[in-house]
């Protein structure tokens, strides 16, 4: 199954992703997240994606098109994938369709977390990232340590931080773009007869999973 996390920044799709992944038996692709991880690497991709990132402004489509063509292609993804943040523009959304037709597959669902956005910029001001393995936090002290399993501080694992891009500036510009440029290729998914699910992204984390598995019919 392949399906396409859609919604706001901070509306809740890297938390739902790992949970959706383990319902279907299938990887995540981030594009933020492995971007993320190429600026950590020093890779001449990262370090050109990284003050667009830093902005709160999206990165290049042929950046993203090379990156999704190369990871869904890639021998982890044959079962399919679900893909977190990627297609955040039109010509994404052609593309994506291009790469799956090239290896055989098909969209199977965009599910759309729907959110308003001061519920946004409330969520993301408070959220942390950990350093090493990304895993998002809320409720929590910048400097505190990771506790996700095999990731403490002190055992080489991670420690809190905010993500420059979560500071309110950069979630502004991200709310802009998202209206821009992202909002609009539901209606192109619309048009291209895409299954569109939507939920409402507001609630417990475990109801949010509960509703996305419903619409998804798992
Ligand atoms: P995320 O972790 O999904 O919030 O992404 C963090 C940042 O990475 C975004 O604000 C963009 O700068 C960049 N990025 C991630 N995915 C994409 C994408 N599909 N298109 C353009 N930029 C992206």
């Amino acid at each position: 199954m392949v399906i396409v996390l859609f919604g706001k920044p901070g509306a809740g799709k890297g938390t739902q992703a790992p949970r959706l992944a383990a319902a279907l038996g299938v990887p995540i692709l981030a594009t933020g997240e492995a971007l993320r991880a190429a600026i950590r690497e020093g890779t001449p991709m990262g370090l050109a994606a990284k003050a667009a990132m830093d902005r709160g402004e999206l990165v290049a489509d042929e950046v993203i098109l090379g990156i999704v063509k190369e990871t869904l292609a890639s021998a982890p993804f044959a079962n399919g994938a679900i893909l977190d943040g990627v297609v955040r523009t039109t010509p994404q959304a052609e593309g994506l369709n291009r790469v799956l037709a090239d290896i055989g597959r098909k969209l199977d669902a965009v599910l759309v977390f729907d959110i308003a956005d001061a519920e946004i910029v409330q969520r993301v001001s408070g959220r942390l990232v950990c350093d090493k393995c990304s895993a998002p936090f809320s409720g929590r002290a910048p400097g505190e340590s990771c506790d996700v399993a095999g990731c403490q501080s002190g055992q080489g694992g991670g420690t809190l931080v905010r993500r420059k891009d979560d500071e309110p500036e950069a979630v502004l510009t991200r709310l802009e773009q998202y209206k821009a440029k992202t909002a609009p290729v539901l209606e192109w998914y619309g048009k291209n007869g895409a299954r569109i699910a939507t939920i409402d992204a507001v609630g417990t984390v475990d109801e949010i999973t509960n509703r996305a598995k419903h619409a998804l019919g798992l």
